[in-house]
């Protein structure tokens, strides 16, 4: 690990997007030592038990550039196993009582929150996020996996008269397969396992490569508090992905990640015509109508668009203010960059942490040196002189549709700041943009934004907040930030197979 150059110069090289393409090759190649498997304090679980991995990785504190651990990393054969123990424990786990599901779900919770300050600490380490952002993660799971047991999935009566009676019943669909992401390893599994699970069915989860350690800490914790099987945790270097999507015996994916990989998923899972759910990549735009006051308001902005350093879904990754207010709003967002605490993440203070991975760290530079050429870096815009994968918050101005920080996905924490005169124009190039994850819309007036936001085309649209999300609130995207919903009832019956009975009299 080398200390970075003095600030002001540049501290690593500029990267290319062929550069970013190779970095995911290095990425594989630096974490993974095929054949070698050191004995991991994390282990898989299988059927109940706790396992090596047939390989080994290490995971990396992305605060310090440091190895945080070494992973076991599953072979095929183990997912194969995987995938057969998850088969094997559905009969009994979807014919049990309902009411014995959501006793595991509530033990689960319990679980979760008897071990939340462990957990939440390892989640800051493999994750960079700070420790109190971690804590809201871990016992916000727990709350997610409560939540749940609220629901009964009862029989609904379609017709019932002197001619028919016809039932819809919700029945579960065998082996799942739920795939996560690096940017919140534990809250989106629980969008995911605690519905799963409830409606009946068995899964198999497999986390990022790059923050495998709390998810398999939690498989550890709740092994023997479910029955062999149906939860079964397996871990990857990025390449079982695909073996897990065109399982046939697997009979649905639900995958949160990003638009690209999105797309693969779907075209493996086509040929078993499985089930997926797809939460993919978003570009949310939000907009801040000519009453606003920008001191107010600056500072939500602000947290819409930098919560987990910008490495959120559904985190504000554009956004236009009328030329009436902009200067001042720029000024107002500029500020608050220059007064966030960036660092380690279990530091006291910490306000942002590291960018999570090499891969991501080596994007957000490339597109930060596209920004500098296609508008004016007025905070931020540099890399610390520390170690670690820090980029200080960034505010761009006077730049516009068309560059690259605005049309592509930044994840990372960098904000274009975009000027408009007409509000109809805004919001058409805020739907301009093949994805349709989230947008906001800022005003005074909640009535006038209202109108404004009826006309955004975003599977989610907040008036006066960005980001909010519930576990009794269905979320879901639009065009490319894919389709189906997580959370609330519609979330859980996507977790159901819809069987008619349809009886005559
Ligand atoms: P990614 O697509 O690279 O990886 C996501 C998961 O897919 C990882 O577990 C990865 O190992 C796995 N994977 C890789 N190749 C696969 C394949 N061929 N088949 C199946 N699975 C495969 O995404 P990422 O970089 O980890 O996460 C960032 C992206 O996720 C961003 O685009 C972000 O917007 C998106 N995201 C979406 C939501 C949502 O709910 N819509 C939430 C969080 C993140």
């Amino acid at each position: 690990m080398s200390r970075r150059s003095a600030p002001g110069k540049t501290p690593r090289p500029d990267v290319s997007h062929k550069h970013v393409f190779d970095a995911r090759q290095l990425l594989v190649a630096y974490f993974v030592t095929p054949g070698r498997n050191e004995m991991s304090a994390y282990k898989l679980l299988i059927n109940g038990k706790l396992e090596d991995g047939d390989a080994a990785m290490d995971v990396v504190n992305p605060a310090t550039e440091e190895v945080l651990a070494s992973c076991p990393r599953a072979s095929k054969a183990q997912l194969d196993k995987a995938v057969a123990a998850a088969k094997a424990a559905f009969p009994a786990w979807s014919a049990k009582p309902i009411g014995e599901r959501k006793a595991a779900l509530l033990a689960i919770a319990d679980v979760i929150e008897k071990n939340g300050q462990e957990l939440a600490r390892l989640l800051t380490q493999e994750q960079g996020k700070p420790i109190g952002d971690a804590m809201g993660e871990i016992f916000g799971a727990a709350a997610f996996f409560k939540y749940f047991t609220m629901h009964d999935l009862p029989v609904k009566i379609l017709v019932d008269n002197e001619t028919a009676r016809v039932e819809a019943h919700r029945r579960p669909l065998g082996v799942i397969g739920a795939i996560i992401p690096w940017n919140f390893p534990i809250i989106l599994m629980a969008f995911k396992l605690p519905a799963a699970l409830l409606a009946g069915n068995t899964v198999v989860v497999k986390p990022a490569p790059t923050t495998p350690l709390t998810t398999l800490r939690l498989g550890e914790l709740i092994k023997d508090v479910l029955p062999p099987g149906v939860v079964n945790i397996i871990t990857d270097a990025n390449d079982l992905g695909g073996a897990l999507t065109a399982h046939p015996d697997v009979r649905k994916i639900s995958f949160t990640g990003s638009t690209e990989t999105g797309k693969k998923v779907m075209a493996s899972a086509a040929a078993t015509l499985k089930r997926i759910t797809l939460e993919l990549g978003g570009n949310d735009a939000g907009i801040v109508l000519d009453d606003v006051n920008p001191k107010e308001t600056a500072p939500k902005l602000f947290a819409g668009a930098f919560q987990n350093n910008g490495q959120v879904c559904i985190a504000m990754k554009r956004l236009y203010v009328h030329e009436s207010i902009y200067d001042e709003m720029c000024n107002e967002l500029a500020t608050l960059a220059n007064n966030a605490v960036i660092g380690d993440g279990l530091q006291q203070g910490v306000t942002i942490g590291p960018l999570q991975n090499k891969m991501q760290y080596d994007k957000v530079r490339d597109l930060l040196e596209s920004a500098k050429k296609d508008g004016n870096v007025i905070a931020g815009g540099e890399a610390p002189d520390q170690p670690g994968y820090f980029i200080r918050p960034t505010i761009v101005r006077d730049i516009s549709d068309g560059t690259r920080l605005v049309d592509e996905e930044q994840f990372g924490p960098i904000l274009p700041v975009i000027k408009y005169s007409d509000t109809d124009d805004a919001v058409r190039r805020a739907n301009a943009s093949p994805y349709g994850l989230g947008g906001s819309v800022w005003s005074k007036n909640a009535e006038r934004a209202y109108e404004v936001a009826n006309k955004m085309a975003s599977g989610t649209v907040w008036v006066n907040k960005h980001a909010d999300l519930a576990p009794n609130i269905p979320f879901g995207g639009s065009g490319q930030s894919g389709f189906g919903s997580e959370l609330g009832e519609e979330g859980l019956e996507e977790f159901t197979q819809l069987q008619v009975i349809s009886v005559a009299r």
